[in-house]
């Protein structure tokens, strides 16, 4: 296969030595250049991962100050308080000192939560009836009698009253009050239930209370009632607004969810009559201030039955466990509820402050970012192009420094001790990757490095096609030289041969002796022609060859060449016909050059013919050129084969049985002589049928 290789030329050997010096440095130094742009982006990455790193741990640090500083102001803070009220407005105070901080949530020895607005397990009010003097509670089993049995309101009234006159405490009165008050209402007497309510309001004791819910409460709630029968929605409103009020200022117990559904139905109701009446700008303000308080209430309240939930095991079990300043974090992802992360700390445990553990905070992170991590942010230098910004977990903004806008991060870092689920990222300015600011580069000479080994390839594929074409021709080369010393050994053995037997006077009869003498002739014409041949082709591959151009008679010199070459074209076997104009055809020719020409077609027609040996010669004269044809019936040419026959040293591989000796350079050295005579020569021929060789030469 790599037979070609070794006929490798000190011109090949040049080229490729050449194309490899000037590439091959090319090559290295692009795939250098590549690497080194790869290891500048790895390396630019490690610095930018650098500095996000710092940028997170100052933010970081930033919310273990806040944190830090926090727990202290509230261990310090409790330390000083006694009774519960005041601790729901510390709550509320210290969540105004600080604001990156929410939902504070002390968390009690029994399992009891109280936020800045709501609390669970504590502020019971005094069960009712528990207060009730023996007598007082017999008189009210009998009106209850009345009032449910026999359903005999005014009768139920009356003993109501009757105990009301004998009532020694103001919580008794409010509970009767509240009975009166409900008996009007069965007989739909509202105007009157409703004064009996308003009695209630009157004491302006919130600490009275009917059932487990306050007295004003159910009075409010009652009242707002009778006048939405009455239809009186004025007065239905202002009720339902003082209300909401009294609800939202003062949450009570969360157990048992009566103080939601106090607060979701007058919030109902209210949103039930706004449409239809009038509003003034000063009431949208107080609606507006009592609705952000109602939120955060429910969001509150939501927390507090979450850790009841979910957490208050969990602290009150590790309790034992922690360190008592030390503050634990703890993050909850579940399907259903967004995430929650809660930080928490146990409570030093003192006489002054024996009710609470614990305290549950959380971090706010809408205040964080658009507060406090823009300030942090603003004093960290990171350089003109790069922007830092906060991602979440699906890698979407949450801020972005100085709200630019692009999309695509350099790098990103998570969060390790707060928000694990966010990240600190790294943009440039204008939004590029590290890999399209090292892009161009990158492109150009990985461009380089391809179009270098494109060359090579096409260099490589270049030399291989010369390394075959010139082994080739040297296999040609090497082939002529054994057939052309093949082609001058038979003649010269023959024309020996016969000198010798004539030499030796042992001939005597003279036709055999002419016989011997013209075959000696004959071959040495022969060799004459083949030595001839390869003069030319000498002479044309080096551009020497010379034309003696005259003006002569075509047809006689086709003549006298046929002339020589008739015994042998006979003795052959052939049977061989002619025809030629009578009268000359004159044209400027080489006599000899043409003569050699027509020779070389004369003998290949008889090479090339085995079985059927015929062959014809024509001289035509048209009205612009002169034509001489040899037509054969022999072997014939293949359609693919036509084209390269006339290439030096081409010689059509085996077309017979048996390869006739030549030296591929005939066909050659006669398209040369024809050209050099500003003619032309074509070939028709068939495989199994003949060949018919045409020179056309022009006339004079
Ligand atoms: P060669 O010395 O081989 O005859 P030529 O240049 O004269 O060299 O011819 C080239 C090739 O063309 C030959 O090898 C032969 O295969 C083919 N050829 C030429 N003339 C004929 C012909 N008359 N009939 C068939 N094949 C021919």
């Amino acid at each position: 296969m790599f037979e070609f290789l070794k006929h490798i030329t000190p011109r090949i050997k040049i080229l490729s030595l050449s194309l490899i010096l000037i590439l091959l440095p090319g090559a290295i130094i692009s795939y250098l250049s590549l690497k080194s742009i790869q290891e500048k982006a790895d390396n630019q990455r490690v610095k930018y991962h650098g500095t996000a790193n710092l940028v997170r741990d100052k933010l970081e640090s930033e919310l273990y100050q806040i944190e830090t500083n926090f727990r202290n102001t509230i261990i310090d803070s409790l330390l000083k308080l006694e009774s519960v009220a005041d601790h729901q407005l510390l709550l509320q105070r210290i969540n105004m000192e600080y604001p990156s901080i929410k939902n504070l949530t002390l968390l009690g020895n029994k399992g009891e939560l109280i936020t800045g607005f709501a609390s669970s397990g504590l502020n019971k009010p005094p069960g009712s009836k528990s207060n009730l003097s023996s007598e007082m509670s017999s008189i009210i089993s009998r009106a209850e009698k009345e009032e449910f049995i026999n359903k005999n309101y005014p009768g139920a009234i009356g003993i109501y009253r009757k105990a009301l006159s004998v009532a020694t405490s103001l919580q008794e009165k409010a509970i009767l009050h509240a009975r009166i008050g409900r008996s009007y209402f069965k007989l739909q007497s509202y105007d009157k239930g409703i004064l009996e309510y308003g009695k209630i309001l009157e004491y302006g004791e919130e600490s009275l209370s009917i059932g487990n819910i306050p007295a004003t409460v159910v009075a409010l709630y009652q009242k707002a009632e009778g006048y939405k029968e009455l239809n009186e929605s004025q007065d239905r409103k202002k009720i339902l607004m003082e209300l909401y009020q009294r609800l939202l200022y003062h949450p009570w117990d969360l157990q048992g969810g009566e103080y939601l559904f106090y607060l979701n139905s007058t919030i109902g109701a209210i949103r039930e009559i706004e449409p239809s009446s009038t509003i003034s700008s000063s009431e949208v303000a107080q609606m507006e201030q009592l609705k952000n308080l109602d939120e955060k209430i429910v969001t509150q309240s939501e927390l507090i039955l979450f850790l009841e939930d979910r957490i208050i095991e969990e602290v009150i079990s590790g309790l034992n466990h922690l360190a008592s300043s030390e503050i634990k974090h703890r993050t909850f992802t579940e399907q259903l509820i967004p995430t929650i992360e809660l930080g928490y700390f146990l409570l030093p445990t003192t006489t002054q402050q024996p009710l609470f553990r614990a305290l549950v905070f959380q971090f706010d992170e809408g205040y964080l970012l658009t507060q406090l991590f823009p300030q942090v942010l603003s004093t960290v230098e990171l350089g003109k192009d790069i922007v830092p910004g906060i991602l979440n977990e699906n890698d979407s903004l949450l801020y972005f420094h100085n709200n630019h806008q692009v999309s695509g991060y350099l790098v990103a870092e998570n969060f390790s001790q707060y928000f694990s689920r966010w990240k600190v990222a790294l943009f440039e300015r204008s939004g590029k990757s590290i890999e399209q600011l090292t892009g161009r580069e990158r492109h150009l000479y990985l461009g380089l490095f391809i179009g270098i080994l494109a060359v090579m390839l096409l260099g490589i594929v270049i030399l291989a096609r010369v390394m075959i074409h010139e082994s080739e021709v040297s296999r040609m080369k090497s082939e002529f030289v054994s057939n052309v010393t093949h082609e001058l050994k038979t003649p010269l053995a023959l024309i020996r041969m016969f000198g010798e037997t004539l030499d030796s006077g042992i001939v005597n009869e003279e036709k055999k002796r002419k016989e011997f003498y013209s075959i000696i002739r004959k071959e040495s014409e022969r060799l004459t022609h083949l030595i001839n041949n390869v003069l030319d082709f000498s002479k044309i591959d080096t551009g020497k060859k010379d034309y003696n151009f005259e003006e002569a008679d075509l047809v006689s010199t086709i003549r006298q060449s046929l002339e020589a070459y008739r015994f042998h074209i006979r003795d052959s076997g052939f049977e061989f016909d002619y025809k030629m104009p009578e009268e000359p055809v004159m044209a400027s020719i080489d006599k000899d050059a043409i003569s050699q020409a027509f020779l070389n077609l004369l003998s290949n027609a008889v090479k090339y013919s085995e079985e059927r040996k015929y062959i014809y010669v024509e001289v035509r004269k048209e009205s612009q050129s002169v034509i001489v044809s040899v037509k054969d019936h022999g072997a014939g040419i293949a359609k693919e084969e036509l084209k390269k026959i006339f290439d030096k040293f081409y010689r059509v591989p085996n077309p017979m049985k048996k390869q006739p000796r030549g030296s591929g350079l005939g066909l050659t050295l006669t398209k040369h002589i024809v050209e050099a005579h500003k003619g032309k020569i074509e070939v028709e021929s068939e495989p199994g049928k003949g060949s018919r060789f045409t020179i056309r030469l022009p006339l004079l």
